[in-house]
């Protein structure tokens, strides 16, 4: 952020709202010398629009979320929040071991089994040692009769540490020819591969006043001055190859692909890869920040774009996601994103939200 606007920011917040302040212009000065970046928390100014919108406008299929309930009551007060929100199923990506527990995850959910979607991870146990693929395929094909939709949240964000439990694969990429009869197999299934690529491209280059995500980069950073880390343009160039090894997959790139800096490459992708999804979870702040690109880009690939949350099952989350999808609400912060820009809403037409909201979810799933 400038200096300038820090003052700026500063003095009109002062002068509005409550009347003049007792503070001096040198006082005033003074704060602003000593505020930290981390610490500016801008209330908006503008008396504008604010929509609430409780309800999705239409049914949703949420195509990232996680097992966030610890027990049978929590997933019926999340069932509750789903039901209020218009969320007709919501996944439970479950990347916290394989084998014998997994029949536990899906009986945990199994009261609610109708709103639930279950995925499951690679077995990594033996990795690399001879019939571990043998092996790996039939702990996937026993996941899949158990109710298993889909692989994920497979992840990659430099060093290939997937998030697979009990053990995480390890400098594993999604270009490694070994995991070719999984990736296979799951085409065969029709299963989605569900895949966190890279992080924001902001996480890659240097933390200095120049870098656009620094205010976010004590919560989120990549370490990549670890060996063997590979940076964002290995990461795009790997996944684009794997996209090309396996037409017969379909892979979701979660979170707009960590691409938001650039739609018109990630459409570029789309266009190229009729095997290629992408999901919109917890990218909020990094896509109503630019919400007319956003939003071009949206319509323009509505049939290959997912609903996602990735963030909890706290009904103002949803909310707040609803709100930017459905509104054309303007200056809108939300210190949860962890920026120090402010959010605008896309204003997506009716056949665009039923799309991303719904009917793309379903088509992959066979669902309704
Ligand atoms: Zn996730």
């Amino acid at each position: 952020m400038k200096p300038a606007f820090l003052i700026l920011a500063v003095l009109c917040g002062i002068s509005s709202g409550a009347g003049l302040s007792a503070q001096s212009l040198e006082e005033r000065k003074a704060a602003v010398q000593e505020l930290l970046l981390k610490d500016y928390d801008p209330t908006s100014i503008f008396r504008i629009s604010r929509t609430e919108v409780p309800r999705a406008k239409f049914p949703v299929i949420d195509m990232h979320s996680h097992d966030y309930a610890a027990d049978s009551a929590e997933i019926a007060a999340w069932v509750r929040t789903l039901d209020s929100c218009n969320i007709r199923y919501s996944s439970v990506m479950h990347c916290e071991w394989i084998g014998a527990p997994f029949e536990e995850f899906v009986c945990k959910y199994r009261p609610y089994g109708d709103r639930f979607l279950f995925w499951c991870c690679f077995d990594y146990t033996g990795f690399g040692e001879s019939g571990w693929a043998e092996h790996a395929v039939r702990e996937l094909e026993r996941c899949h009769a158990l109710g298993a939709r889909g692989v994920g949240e497979m992840v990659d964000k430099g060093l290939g540490d997937t998030y697979a439990r009990p053990v995480p694969g390890s400098g594993i990429h999604l270009d490694d020819p070994r995991l070719r009869p999984l990736i296979e197999r799951c085409g065969d299934l029709d299963m989605p591969i569900s895949i966190h690529i890279a992080e924001p491209i902001w996480m890659y280059e240097p933390m200095d006043r120049h870098n656009d995500g620094l205010m976010n980069g004590a919560n989120w950073a990549v370490d990549t001055s670890i060996e063997g880390c590979r940076d964002y343009e290995e990461l795009m160039a790997a996944f684009e190859r794997a996209l090309e090894a396996y037409p017969g997959t379909t892979f979701i790139a979660c979170h707009y692909l960590n691409m938001n800096q650039d739609l018109e490459r990630l459409g570029r992708l789309l266009d190229g890869h009729p095997n290629l999804y992408v999901d919109i979870a917890g990218r909020i702040g990094e896509s109503a920040v630019i919400p007319r690109a956003t939003r071009r880009f949206l319509i323009k690939y509505a049939d290959r774009v997912l609903f996602g949350t990735d963030n909890g099952m706290a009904p103002d989350m949803y909310r707040m996601v609803f709100r930017i999808l459905e509104t054309d609400d303007e200056h809108i912060y939300n210190p949860d994103y962890g920026y120090h820009w402010s959010y605008a809403g896309f204003h997506l037409p009716d056949d665009v939200l039923r799309k991303i909201y719904h009917d793309n979810a379903a088509r992959l799933f066979h669902l309704d």
